[in-house]
């Protein structure tokens, strides 16, 4: 039974029943001890205490809802509000990508990957990259992977972008796409994770996970301990997006890109697994002094592209950089 007047022991009034909050005690309504007033000012005076206590214990009691739960239901809870949130900026990523491609009028999304492209493609890529750099939060990192390019690509291409669209250096019609885009996304941009198609967690990459800022860009200045030749070869040939068979051909008369990339080899042989001048002249059946100078213009490379090439093949074979002495002991 709930009477009509009790009084509050903390303010020593009494008040009718209205200003009193309720509770179940024993499967009864019953009013609370202290009154509506009295009663908020007690919380607030205990949140004050320990605000971070007071906030789990909400938040645990929100989720609990009147059941116990296990620290797996907990754990399972959290992985799913980090998948909707994941699904969403996919979705996000995937729309500013398709306004991109009908702005710039392109239409094999193929031909946006990778680090050499041609001419509206590259623009597009440009704008893309920048939009989603900025739109979602995404770590330079995932939009490498989304892009299948390097970091450094990522960085370089952010860079131009924010130059075109610099008011004294810039490009009006790169602002006007701009523009363009984006209020066409903001229009039709997915709020509602249960309107997009849902992707289990486990299926995200390590770098999609990340949040914008958590990892530092910071390229190691050697290749991995345990490198083998072939997963040099491998990358180089992603990096440089020409076929691995050129590293061994015989042929001396190649150019651009392929020479490019056969030079870095070559320094990389030389600096970081042991082969010298002379070993090479042999491998590669040339010349000492061409292979000398072959390893001069590798190591320019290397320093103009600031070793983004190394960080490259830390993200592809982490395994590598366990350090072989440690094995050697165990
Ligand atoms: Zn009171």
């Amino acid at each position: 039974m709930i009477p009509d007047i009790k009084r509050c022991p903390r303010c020593n009034i009494t008040k009718p029943k209205e200003e009193y909050y309720t509770k179940m005690d024993k499967g009864n309504k019953v009013l609370q001890g202290y009154c509506v007033s009295c009663e908020r000012e007690r919380r607030r005076e205990k949140y004050w205490e320990n605000p971070q206590k007071e906030r789990t214990r909400s938040k645990r009691r929100m989720l609990r809802n009147g059941r116990n739960i296990t620290p797996e239901q907990d754990r399972v809870h959290n992985i799913r509000k980090k998948e909707r949130a994941l699904v969403l900026r996919k979705a996000r990523l995937e729309l500013i990508i398709k306004l991109c491609m009908e702005a710039y009028e392109v239409d094999n999304r193929e031909w946006l990957n990778g680090r050499y492209l041609l001419g509206k493609y590259e623009e597009c890529a440009t704008m893309s990259v920048w939009l989603i750099r900025k739109h979602t939060f995404l770590s330079r990192e995932a939009i490498a992977e989304i892009f299948n390019c390097s970091s450094q690509d990522i960085i370089d291409r952010i860079k131009l972008a924010v130059h075109e669209n610099s008011w004294e250096r810039g490009d009006i019609l790169f602002r006007m796409k701009r523009e363009n885009i984006l209020k066409k996304y903001q229009r039709n941009k997915p709020t509602i994770w249960s309107k997009v198609d849902s992707i289990p967690y486990d299926s995200f990459s390590e770098a999609m996970r990340q949040s914008k800022n958590i990892l530092p860009y910071n390229p190691p200045n050697s290749p991995s301990t345990g490198i083998t030749q072939d997963q040099l070869i491998e990358t180089l040939s992603w990096y440089y997006n020409i076929s691995s068979d050129i590293f061994y051909s015989d042929d001396t008369h190649i150019r651009g890109r392929e020479a490019m990339a056969r030079q870095v080899y070559m320094y990389l042989l030389y600096a970081f697994m042991g082969l010298n001048e002379h070993a090479q002249a042999q491998l590669f059946s040339r010349d000492r002094s061409t292979v000398m100078s072959n390893i001069k213009k590798g190591k320019e490379y290397m320093k103009k592209d600031r070793n983004s090439l190394f960080f490259e093949l830390a993200k592809r074979y982490p395994e590598a950089q366990t350090c072989p002495a440690e094995q050697m002991i165990s």
